[in-house]
């Protein structure tokens, strides 16, 4: 999975970064961006996209879920990869609600 953040909506309250540290950091300019390897991607935007560890997927989720800007933006690198490929769902048993 892929995270990134659209800080023209980011209205800078930090939920994220509480959720998940070591994914989402907010900067001077009051704004979140995300973490790549514990690195800042300060460019920002849809081309700052941030590889997520398994570790940290269901945090960013909830980040995603939680954020009030609604700026949290998941890629999920297993369902672009089903574009013309067969289903994978073998590996799915996270929590519904
Ligand atoms: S939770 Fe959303 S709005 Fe809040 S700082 Fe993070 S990205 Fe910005």
């Amino acid at each position: 999975m892929r995270v990134w953040v659209d800080q023209d909506l980011c209205t800078g309250d930090g939920l994220c970064e509480e959720i998940a540290p070591a994914v989402f950091r907010l900067l001077d300019d009051g704004l979140c961006y995300v973490l790549d390897a514990g690195e800042v991607l300060s460019g920002g935007g849809s081309e700052a996209l941030a590889s997520v560890t398994s570790t940290h997927e269901d945090a960013v989720r909830e980040a995603a879920e939680e954020c009030p800007g609604e700026c949290i933006f998941l890629v999920d690198d297993a369902a672009a990869a089903e574009d013309g490929a067969a289903g994978n769902t073998a590996a799915e048993g996270g929590a519904a609600a």
